[in-house]
């Protein structure tokens, strides 16, 4: 068998993995299926192997994404990898954060510190890479904010057409700053986000253009790494908890997948439990969750928290696949929840957007429902960067002026007016 493969994840049918494909001909995900018995044998892994690693790519620091590598894409030549120095992310803890939560044993892990401020490049350095492997000729992707920031970054880096593709009358500008900034084509599509997915899948056929949308299995394979290397920070030591936001359940894929193969490889002896927090204005997985995944029902999505405002998410049932793996639970907050948390991890001096704060508010929720019991080590994860969404800050500090909110002042131009507030 070869050491990698596209796989159904529903019939199990498989695929080369030089095919351009996404979906099965049964229609359910693909996902990239290593053998990790043969890659521990070739590579002979082992906790000792990824701790001892030094950089093998040039500029590269030892940690990040390619660090991982023979887990990730086994069969990449080095001067083929497209990357900019991804993941190498913090681990913050922070005193004021775990007093809050009433938590002894709290990081998080903060993926707002990559390249384009989100956790977004560790998918696109993979999945850029294997386009370029594909000799395609073009990127393309239907996203407001991370996804497309992302796209446009690595496409630039590769020296390869970067493509967003956004609805007419859907979006403010300022959401795909980064995607002009960075030169990626934006095309304003006179449709409906429907007609922006069509377009790219017919692009992909007809246009050699490569689709980076969440259900590019290539991705997940990146954000694997995100587990690894909390693991590898962590000394091997499995925290009894991951907690982070489900928007198109990405993450949720790509986590259980990290484990998973961690467990088969020997890295881990036992799992951790996954609590996967959507907004409540958001919250298909976890309405399917709380009545046994019979059906997903998708909504009409509405949340402050942009990056997770998801009716109808890509990824559900390789999520589904994740939470069985791991015992998980799915909890959603309210907008209010999710803006006292950020104004506690903001105010830490960590800070992060909204729907990464998702992760911190749902923690708390499950602490005070007894849950997540106080003696227990959490890792949570903060998705991006503050600076994405800097109007969500101005609104609950100045405009609004929410519960901790700290507007500015004016005063006079004395000594005294300065002292008032020492
Ligand atoms: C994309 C994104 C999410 C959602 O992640 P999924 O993997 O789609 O569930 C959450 N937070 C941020 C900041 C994102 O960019
Ligand atoms: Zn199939």
């Amino acid at each position: 068998m070869q050491l990698s493969i596209l796989k159904c994840i529903s019939c199990g049918k498989e695929y080369a993995l030089t095919d351009v494909r996404f979906t099965c001909m049964c229609g359910h995900l693909l996902d990239v299926a290593h053998d990790v018995h043969e890659l521990k044998k070739k590579f002979r892994l082992s906790k000792k192997y990824f701790n001892g690693k030094r950089a093998t790519i040039h500029n590269q620091p030892s940690g990040g994404v390619w660090h991982f590598g023979e887990l990730v894409l086994p069969s990449v030549k080095e001067k083929e990898i497209v990357f900019k120095q991804e993941g190498n992310t913090r681990l913050h803890q922070s005193k004021k954060i775990s007093s809050w939560l009433g938590l002894r044993h709290f990081y998080l892990k903060h993926e707002g510190e990559n390249p384009t401020g989100s956790f977004k490049d560790r998918g696109m350095t993979v999945a850029v890479t294997q386009a370029k492997r594909l000799r395609q000729k073009a990127v393309v992707c239907a996203s407001t904010g991370n996804t497309s920031a992302s796209l446009a970054a690595y496409a630039s880096e590769a020296e390869m057409t970067g493509l967003v593709l956004i609805p007419k009358g859907s979006v403010a500008v300022g959401k795909i700053s980064q995607a002009l900034a960075y030169g990626a084509k934006t095309l304003i599509v006179n449709g409906d986000f429907d007609d922006c997915m069509r377009l790219i899948f017919e692009a992909q056929e007809k246009l050699q253009a490569y689709p980076l949308n969440s259900i590019n299995p290539f991705r997940l394979e990146g954000q694997k790494t995100i587990v690894w290397e909390t693991l590898q920070q962590l000394g091997w030591k499995v925290p009894d908890w991951f907690v982070f936001p489900g928007g198109n359940l990405g993450n949720t894929s790509a986590f259980g997948k990290a484990l998973h193969e961690a467990s088969e490889l020997g890295l881990i002896e036992k799992m951790p439990r996954f609590a996967v927090i959507q907004a409540e204005g958001a919250s298909p997985f976890y309405r399917a969750f709380k009545d046994g995944f019979k059906e997903l029902r998708p909504q009409k999505a509405h949340t402050i928290a942009t990056a997770i405002k998801i009716g109808n998410p890509a990824n559900y049932t390789k999520a589904i696949r994740s939470l069985q793996w791991t015992n998980g639970i799915v909890e959603s907050v309210t907008d209010n929840e999710i803006l006292e948390a950020k104004a506690h991890v903001d105010g830490a001096g960590i800070g992060a957007e909204p729907a990464s704060c998702a992760t911190v508010a749902g923690l708390k929720k499950l602490i005070e429902n007894g849950i997540v019991k106080p003696k227990e080590t959490v890792v949570g994860i903060l998705t991006g960067n503050i600076l994405k969404d800097p109007q969500a800050i101005v609104d609950y500090h100045i405009e609004k002026h929410g519960e901790l909110a700290n507007p500015p002042v004016d005063i006079e131009a004395t000594i005294e007016e300065v002292k008032r507030f020492l």
